[in-house]
């Protein structure tokens, strides 16, 4: 570790600003991510806080270690400087969640035990058939297998409960969901309008982003989450699992996001906009942050009515 890395690992253990950076190795890093990651890292600098690199490599179909590798390799290159990490260690560790399944297990047991959470078996194709909510990634679930549950009250917790069927986390219909946001300012969003009953752990045995999330951003005493704005709508589920699991809730900033020239979202498959091609032309580090500033626009998200 660097000696400006040392210094800031000592600040931040007076002032306690803790940050993150939690790239997915499921593709190449690209111009957005660039963006999002130097707010990230400029944030923590300027509260002199520690920043955590987390990989987030829990969807095994889709995650790849090379791409880890290379999102290390990137943000490094770009300048980005963090205090633990996979590659550096720390107290919060492991640092990939992949090797963080007891955490989640014991969260998933939490929720059942509290009757937050339902078993639902529908199939892929069953949700394929459900309405996608305005500006989101996950179905609004209708609620199938929640009129079938009811509040079940399990006797006992066991392996059996982790494959084979996923979990709902139970919305209250029409339940506000304000926080505010460092970037958009105040936000809301409707449980069962903005999203319905939400994805706690899937199928397969793997926990959900939303779970796996919460729960690490806890554990890692994380204060503040940097993140696309994209997300502004996960943030609102992830603050009913850190309620209902009673875990603290950071604060948050949201990213404005970067689009392709047809106003799309940057995504993986932009691999002309990815970081290791812009490399590959000769730009330097100080080139792709300026890009990836000049391309920053504000119109793409969501953003809740002004409260
Ligand atoms: N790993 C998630 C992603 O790359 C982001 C997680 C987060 O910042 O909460 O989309």
């Amino acid at each position: 570790m660097d000696e400006a890395a040392n210094t800031l690992n000592f600040v931040s253990d007076f002032l306690g600003y803790r940050g993150r950076l939690a790239p997915s190795p499921t593709g190449l890093l690209h111009l957005g991510h660039a963006a999002t990651f130097w707010t990230a890292y400029q944030r923590a600098l300027r509260s002199g806080g520690a920043l955590v690199l987390r990989v987030d490599d829990l969807d095994p179909q889709r995650s790849k270690p090379e791409f880890a590798a290379a999102a290390v390799e990137d943000l490094d290159w770009l300048g980005i400087r963090w205090q633990e990490g996979p590659d550096v260690c720390g107290e919060y560790g492991p640092y990939l969640q992949s090797m963080r399944l007891p955490l989640y297990i014991s969260a998933l047991k939490e929720l059942i035990e509290g009757g937050f959470v339902y078993p639902c078996r529908c199939s892929r194709k069953d949700l394929t058939r459900m309405t996608q909510a305005p500006h989101d990634e996950e179905p609004l679930y209708p609620g199938t297998c929640r009129a079938t549950a009811g509040r079940i009250l399990f006797s006992g917790f066991g392996e059996a409960m982790l494959t084979g069927l996923s979990w709902r986390f139970r919305v209250r219909d029409g339940e506000a969901i304000e926080f505010s946001d460092g970037h958009f300012g105040r936000q809301r969003f409707v449980a069962s309008e903005d999203f319905g009953d939400f994805l706690i752990w899937r199928k397969d045995g793997v926990p959900a982003y939303q779970l796996a999330v919460a729960v690490d951003d806890a554990a890692m005493k994380i204060t503040e989450v940097v993140r696309g704005a994209d997300l502004l709508k996960a943030t609102a589920r992830q603050i009913l699992v850190c309620r209902a699991l009673g875990l603290p809730e950071p604060a948050w900033f949201h990213c404005p996001l970067i689009t392709d020239e047809h106003g799309r979202r940057l995504a993986k498959r932009h691999d002309a906009l990815s970081i290791r091609e812009l490399r590959a032309s000769g730009m330097k580090p100080e080139d792709v942050l300026g890009r990836a500033a000049a391309k920053v626009g504000e119109p793409n998200a969501h953003r809740g009515p002004d409260l």
